[in-house]
């Protein structure tokens, strides 16, 4: 097995004489002003060492990687009745796919395509307004990991709150089900600010110890959420956490992951380590190209894969 430091630095060489690095999203129009030659990484340990490489304390937008800390909280607001409206499966169809929520009667597939996120927003936004919710995400993330300059872009949130017509459509579909309690903007207010928070790899890294350490906060000790529900996550991160690529993420990587089309990854080895990868390049499916690379690569030289026995 390589030694950490040194897995990482050759892996950032790889990567930055990578050439084709994949296509940075556009349908929201602020993303695609970001620079396709970024790429950093950081793995912080159960053990407390942190380990980065590249442009790993340069922020990013986290957009669907986001949903892992909204699935954590609204598990942590109302527990398993959470699974009466959003399923666990995953659904072999794009992020923002409209088609699986007319045969399931309003019912995502699973927390983390968009309609299963919309609802799981829904579920922290009852009781709130907007503002608090998207406060209290925000505080969450930045207590997991120690670091108060976790922000919103809000020229991200703004350039989707104005494009995002498909999540509207989503809202508006599910609502037509009973399974939206507020008003699509209302929820949809709050996706997108989430979807905007800016973290670096260093902060998602530190952010994702939880998972990697059976719920706790590794700085406090306290329980974020219970081992059980750590472990669940997991499961969901691995099966459902790449959108259609979520299959081939799992065959190639082996452990649990969500991407989002900012480019980030945050990746969980139980036990061992969380990891977070920013290149803004996306393949086919919407994950990041060398994201998924690196942490292929990572996961082999560090013998990190699940499967493996
Ligand atoms: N805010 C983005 C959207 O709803 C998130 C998509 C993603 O990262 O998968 O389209």
């Amino acid at each position: 097995m390589a030694e950490i430091g040194t897995a990482l630095a050759q892996i950032a060489a790889e990567m930055a004489s990578a050439e084709d690095r994949g296509a940075v999203a556009t349908y929201i129009p602020q993303l695609g002003k970001v620079d396709p030659q970024r790429f950093g990484i950081a793995v912080a340990m159960n053990d407390g060492r942190v380990f980065a490489e590249g442009d790993a304390d340069e922020p990013f937008s986290i957009q669907s990687v986001s949903k892992v800390f909204t699935l954590t909280l609204a598990l942590g607001k109302i527990g398993d009745a959470l699974w009466q409206r959003v399923g666990r499966e995953p659904s072999g169809n794009p992020f923002n796919s409209i088609v699986q929520l007319e045969h399931e009667h309003g019912i995502p597939r699973n927390p983390f395509v968009n309609a299963g996120a919309i609802v799981v927003t829904d579920v922290l936004l009852a009781g709130h307004q907007p503002r608090e919710a998207i406060g209290e995400i925000l505080r969450f993330v930045q207590f997991l990991c120690d670091d108060d300059s976790v922000h919103i872009d809000r020229s991200v949130a703004a350039s989707e709150q104005a494009t995002g017509f498909r999540n509207f459509a989503l809202a508006n579909y599910m609502r037509s089900f009973g399974n939206l309690t507020h008003a699509p903007e209302m929820a949809l207010g709050v996706y997108f600010h989430h979807c905007a928070f800016a973290m670096t790899c260093r902060q998602l890294a530190l952010a994702g110890r939880y998972l990697a350490n059976g719920g706790r906060h590794a700085g406090t000790g306290h329980t974020v959420i219970s081992m059980e529900r750590a472990r669940r996550i997991n499961a969901l991160m691995l099966t459902c956490g790449h959108y259609d690529g979520s299959g081939e993420f799992a065959f190639r990587v082996g452990i649990p992951g969500k991407s989002g089309v900012g480019g980030g990854i945050l990746a969980v080895v139980p036990g061992v380590a969380s990891i977070a990868v920013w290149s803004p390049g996306l393949n086919a499916n919407g994950n990041s190209k060398l994201g998924s690379f690196a942490l292929e690569r990572l996961a082999k030289l560090m013998d990190w894969s699940i499967f493996a026995p």
